[in-house]
């Protein structure tokens, strides 16, 4: 019988957690509630963890401040996610890429 209070690994996982694997986010540390979670995990030096798939998408593109205005949230205030959390960057990120698309000139 599987135990639901842990995570459950699709590919290339096999063996027991040694520690309890957190329910949160890698990338943005906020609580998984499963709409949004990744289908793999990410390695990490505490064993695999899981993430929200907007998250991994901000990790690899960058926050929402440097998609739309790099000069001015990256290099003048330091802050590729526009103010907001890395959650809510992340979120209009997936936005960005649905409305705009991943552009070539970035
Ligand atoms: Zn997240
Ligand atoms: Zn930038």
């Amino acid at each position: 019988m599987t135990n639901p209070n842990l995570p459950h690994y699709d590919l290339g996982y096999v063996g027991e957690p040694t520690a309890a694997v957190p329910k949160t986010c890698v990338f943005c540390e906020e609580e998984l509630d499963g709409t949004d979670t990744a289908e793999w995990p990410i390695g990490t030096s505490d064993g695999p963890r899981q993430a929200h798939r907007q998250c991994m998408l901000r990790s690899t593109l960058g926050g929402i401040g440097h998609l739309i205005a790099h000069p001015y949230w990256c290099t003048e205030h330091n802050d590729p996610d526009a103010g907001l959390s890395y959650r809510h960057s992340a979120q209009l990120v997936e936005a960005y890429v649905h409305i705009i698309g991943v552009g070539a000139d970035r």
